[in-house]
């Protein structure tokens, strides 16, 4: 046997958290616990019948079972060009502002490849998704982290950004809706981010994944729908949660016609683009009627009534989401949020993600997602409420 020793960016790698969770979840399950699991952010929903229908019919086609081109189809880029247009009026050239992605984790995590050298400084918020600092780290960049706190609505204070940051910071990367806060942006949030950019040469990356996931009638905005957003940066959208495809891998980014070249050069060199079968099956999905989404949003907006009554009806101090499907919330007095979530696992069977996972700022919180169906939420409420 040789010896097989990692690289070093791996090593420095933190545990990827919902490995330690799985592996606490796999404990519990052994030892006979029943558990409800509100611990990942994947919908228990499963995906639209037409979609799935448009799939079957496309895996069948032999053009499509060549090697699909780097970019995407430019039918598939094209209806997510139409598409931003009637939900953001945002006017995007599908031939150089739309790449389709496998997933919007993977150019998440690969853009920092085509922009970031070594010693540059990536703006990483947190709580964050994990990729951000990963995907930084993976470059030789640094990440600078912006805590998002909850008096400052979960959204950062560039202000405090010392001036030797912003001069080697490259990207910055945004999230809103926000997981795991669940907060929305005001557009005049992104007015002061596209500011910030322009003033400082500096890449936005928005990360706009659960934009069609939202409540009471009020769509988030896009990133793009800012002026001048277009000449900064890109956002990042998936199919995942907007339409329960977390299993199929599609995303895309669309934006800045040069940051979305960059990226398409990371890509061309490393996979070799998206199955045209879902990408066909990803324009049925994209063209979906918005009677069969209210629906999807209902779903969760009725499961988000009923764990925030729960919740804050226990004592508990909770982010009312306006968008997203998590819960962000204050964890009680005389536990930390790892020790909380040990605590309602061990004693209740239910399974939330300690905000520390997320990022230091994120310690003190605990995450719930609402994706298991409203009887097992509300005997989560339940089961907690005999161990608090
Ligand atoms: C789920 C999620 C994504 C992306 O998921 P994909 O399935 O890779 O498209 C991106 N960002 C955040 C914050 C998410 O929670």
């Amino acid at each position: 046997m040789i010896k097989i020793e990692l690289a070093d960016r791996v090593k420095n790698l933190p545990p990827y958290l919902f490995e330690t969770i799985d592996e606490m979840k796999r404990q519990a399950v052994a030892s006979g616990v029943d558990v409800i699991d509100l611990s990942i952010g994947d919908p228990d929903i499963p995906t639209p019948k037409h979609i799935v229908e448009a799939m079957q019919a496309a895996v069948a086609k032999p053009e499509h079972h060549q090697y699909p081109s780097y970019a995407g189809m430019l039918s598939y880029r094209t209806a997510v060009a139409d598409w931003y247009k009637t939900r953001f009026n945002v006017t995007l050239d599908p031939k150089t502002e739309v790449l389709a992605l496998l997933g919007s984790k993977e150019g998440i995590g690969h853009v920092p490849l085509a922009f970031v050298n070594p010693g540059d400084i990536v703006l990483v918020p947190s709580p964050g998704y994990p990729v951000y600092p990963v995907g930084t780290l993976f470059a030789g960049g640094e990440s600078y982290i912006m805590p998002i706190l909850e008096q400052n609505n979960y959204l950062p204070d560039f202000k405090i950004i010392p001036p030797d940051v912003l001069k080697r910071a490259k990207l910055m990367y945004l999230n809103y809706p926000n997981n795991p806060t669940s907060a929305c942006a005001p557009k005049s949030f992104f007015e002061e981010a596209v500011a910030l950019a322009k003033r400082h040469d500096i890449i936005i990356c928005h990360d706009a994944a659960y934009s069609e996931v939202y409540f009471d009638d009020k769509p988030p905005v896009s990133f793009l729908e800012i002026e001048g957003a277009k000449e900064v940066g890109i956002e990042f959208h998936s199919l995942s949660k907007t339409y329960n495809m977390t299993g199929w891998r599609i995303g895309f980014a669309v934006g800045n016609a040069a940051v979305i070249a960059g990226l398409g050069r990371i890509k061309s060199q490393l996979d070799s683009g998206a199955f045209h079968a879902i990408q066909e099956a990803s324009i049925a999905a994209i063209k979906t009627e918005d009677a069969v989404l209210a629906k999807l949003r209902n779903t969760f907006q009725e499961r988000r009534d009923v764990m925030y009554a729960g919740l804050t009806g226990l004592g508990l101090k909770v982010n009312k989401p306006q968008a997203s499907f998590y819960l962000w919330a204050n964890v009680p007095k005389g536990y930390d949020s790892t020790s909380f979530v040990a605590h309602l696992l061990e004693k209740a069977g239910v399974l939330g993600t300690p905000g520390v996972g997320f990022g230091a700022p994120g310690e003190g919180y605990i995450r719930f997602a609402l994706t298991q169906k409203i009887d097992r939420i509300k005997e989560a409420v339940e089961r907690i409420k005999k161990v608090l």
